[in-house]
């Protein structure tokens, strides 16, 4: 029942205040990628515990920049560590790093992830978290990262998730949990259908 709520306040945002590019981009800058709705962000933080509520973990995992502000309101209820991945080698960064290649869905490039071996052990059980779900490059790189450490994916996730793309259908292949809060059906035309 809560849960309902919640996402029900996810997406009547993404219905009031999202913008589709395309067919295939939604632009929500206005509460989650350029100004963020801290309100909102605890109330999709609330229901990623719901969702995962029981599940054991250690360390919640995301990418810069887009999945911080989201992974860091969403730890505060688990209680656990946020690592995010970095894009670029930096004096921040030890020279012993975990790294994979990333295909950019809104910049459409390919791009390096590191992670600190320091940050990721093989005991973690690890969640994933990221405000988008297309195509599944990111959530492949995250995993292939955990992997590379020898730690578990306990599960991903997503805020929003555009169904009609390749993303979820990866992740089902790879046995990992999905949780998406707000499932786009489809975009076509400009209108938003929510599965
Ligand atoms: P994927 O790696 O699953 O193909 O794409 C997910 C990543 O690309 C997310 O981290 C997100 O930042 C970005 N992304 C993908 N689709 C969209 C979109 O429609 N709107 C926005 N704002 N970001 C997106």
């Amino acid at each position: 029942m809560g849960g309902m709520v919640n996402m029900k306040l996810l997406k009547d945002r993404i219905i009031n205040d999202g913008r589709v590019i395309g067919d295939s981009i939604l632009k929500v800058d206005n509460f989650l990628n350029h100004q963020i709705d801290v309100s909102l962000f605890n109330e999709i933080g609330k229901e990623f515990k719901k969702r995962f509520d029981g599940v054991n973990i250690t360390k919640i995992l995301t990418i810069e920049s887009s999945g911080i502000g989201l992974a860091c309101i969403t730890a505060q209820y688990f209680n656990v560590p946020v690592v995010f991945a970095k894009k670029a080698l930096s004096i921040n960064l030890d020279s012993e790093v975990y790294q994979s290649k990333v295909f950019s869905f809104t910049k459409n490039t390919l791009y390096n992830v590191f992670v600190s071996k320091r940050y990721l052990k093989q005991d973690d059980n690890v969640l994933i978290i990221d405000d988008f779900l297309a195509n599944g490059h990111a959530a492949m790189g995250l995993m292939d990262i955990i992997g590379q450490a020898g730690a578990n994916v306990a599960g991903i996730g997503i805020a929003i998730e555009k169904k009609f793309q390749e993303g979820r259908k990866k992740i089902m292949d790879r046995g990992a949990r999905l949780e998406s809060l707000a499932i786009i059906e489809s975009m076509a035309g400009g209108k938003i259908v929510f599965a």
